[in-house]
């Protein structure tokens, strides 16, 4: 389980900062560590001397342009932060999200990606939007912004935790259905955009929030990939009965 769980960390600036999530994700037994646009060198003397022993997670840590490209492959994420959104994402605490890793990791190719944000500014809106659920790590409402390696401390501990619960528990029965990753869920969105547009449903010029609120309805509904298939062939069906009605039109 803990193999299948990947701590995606976007545009960090502190290389100690860095280190100390490498120390906190071995002290758990994580090892899958992604950077996104990194602000700063990874392998730095402060990294190392945070990393305390665990600098060979820095050393295979992988580092991407952007956050999709980071989590493509991921069929559940879940974003980190202390700040609540205008447009209110699904929330969990960091025991729920433990609740739901055994069966979230349960196939092969399951991949839970935890995303964390930028020390200054933390996540923006647009990446929390493309995150299944918003994971607040309780704190006082007057300081609630705990250090970068430590927020990844607490889930990497709830993790273990979730982990260690599993080795007691009867196995869970396999789920055979495969969900949908990342990288189809953002293909969908650019397609269901596109339709929607072609059938002058959605202005872009006036989004009004459609487009996030609709990424929030589907990111709910957890999809597989043959539910997306359909998804996907309704979108294309629409798109040519929309074309073929402005021919006759013209
Ligand atoms: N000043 C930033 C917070 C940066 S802390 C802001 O306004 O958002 C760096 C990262 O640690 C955050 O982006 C988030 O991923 C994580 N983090 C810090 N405190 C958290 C909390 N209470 N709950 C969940 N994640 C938290």
């Amino acid at each position: 389980m803990l193999e299948r769980i990947r701590i995606v960390l976007i545009g960090t600036s502190h290389p100690g900062n860095i280190g100390g999530v490498a120390r906190a994700m071995h002290n758990m037994g994580l090892a899958d560590l992604a950077l996104v646009a990194p602000r700063c060198e990874v392998i730095t003397q402060d990294s190392i001397s945070r990393a305390s022993g665990a600098d060979h997670l820095l050393h295979q840590a992988s580092v991407h342009a952007t956050l999709e490209e980071a989590v493509a492959d991921c069929t559940l994420a879940v974003g980190a932060s202390a700040r609540s959104r205008t447009l209110p994402w699904p929330m969990i605490t960091p025991r729920e999200l433990a609740d739901r890793l055994p069966g979230e990791c349960q196939q092969a190719a399951s991949r839970v990606a935890l995303v964390f944000g930028r020390e200054d500014s933390g996540l923006t809106n647009a990446e929390l939007q493309r995150c299944h659920a918003h994971v607040h790590i309780p704190t006082n409402a007057d300081f609630s912004s705990l250090n970068l390696a430590a927020a990844v401390q607490v889930l990497a501990y709830e993790c273990r935790m979730a982990w260690l619960s599993q080795a007691d528990a009867a196995p869970t029965p396999v789920d055979d259905d495969e969900q949908a990753t990342h990288e189809e869920l953002e293909r969908y969105f650019e397609h269901l955009e596109r339709a929607l547009i072609a059938i002058e449903f959605h202005d872009p010029a006036q989004p009004r929030q459609l487009m996030a609120r609709l990424r929030r309805l589907y990111l709910r509904a957890r999809p597989e990939k043959m539910e997306m298939n359909i998804l996907r062939g309704i979108l294309s069906a629409t798109e040519k009965s929309a074309g073929k009605k402005t021919d006759s039109a013209s």
